[in-house]
């Protein structure tokens, strides 16, 4: 079973990742954006990781470590990605509402719910070159891993790859959402920093559970 404890694990496995990634993410920014990217996503998850770490030890209770992060994620982080992934994280919450603990099958539905808050928040759709490029594949391939009776780290192993060839994708995609969509044919052959970070947070979910 996954308990309160492994979500404030995987959250300060997320966050060393990020701050491991933050200049090639501000990389790919700085090609398509404004080359804040990696300082977002290395603020937000730090801050989501601290707020969780700092939760009384005896909260059993993975709704409230995931609120905790939203709120926190969504305070530290002025870039498009704050409320994408504040999102994600309530949207988390909301679907381990009641539990004390989670299954993998629970950790599943979480990870689909992650996927879903950000689409809904953002309304991209795929291939318009944005995170949904890497979440929404990598949610339907977990789901379909799951469908198949696969194992958590299966389906993990299945949603890392579908990001990253989502991620891989998005080169040859012209953005028609957030701040990149100014640049027209000029994004061609650039990888979309969103994705690439989110490919990070599946490949961390994929490691810690596999
Ligand atoms: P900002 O563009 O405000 O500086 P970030 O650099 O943190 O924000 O994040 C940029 C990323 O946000 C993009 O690479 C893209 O993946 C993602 N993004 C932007 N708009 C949307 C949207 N509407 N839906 C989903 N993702 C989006
Ligand atoms: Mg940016
Ligand atoms: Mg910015």
């Amino acid at each position: 079973t996954i308990t309160v404890d492994d979500l404030k694990s995987l959250l300060n496995l997320i966050a060393e990742a990020m701050t491991r990634e933050k200049s090639r993410l501000c990389e790919l920014d700085g090609v398509i954006g404004d080359a804040d990217h990696g300082i977002a996503m290395e603020l937000g998850f730090s801050a989501a990781a601290k707020a969780a770490a700092v939760l009384d030890s005896a909260t059993s209770d993975p709704t409230l470590v995931f609120n905790t992060a939203a709120k926190a994620f969504l305070n530290a982080v002025g870039a498009s990605s704050g409320p994408l992934y504040a999102t994600a994280l309530m949207r988390a919450g909301a679907s381990a509402k009641g539990k004390e603990f989670l299954t993998d099958d629970d950790l599943v539905d979480v990870f689909i719910a992650l996927a879903k808050g950000i689409q809904d928040r953002g309304k991209a759709e795929i291939g318009e070159k944005t995170m949904v490029d890497a979440w929404a594949p990598a949610a339907a391939a977990c789901g379909a891993a799951r469908e198949n009776r696969m194992p958590l780290a299966t389906c993990l192993s299945e949603a890392l790859a579908a990001a990253e060839a989502g991620t891989e994708a998005t080169k040859d995609m012209i953005a028609t959402k957030g701040r990149s969509s100014r640049l027209g044919e000029r994004a061609l052959g650039h990888i979309d920093p969103g994705a690439a970070s989110a490919t990070i947070v599946v490949s961390c979910f994929q490691t810690f559970f596999s």
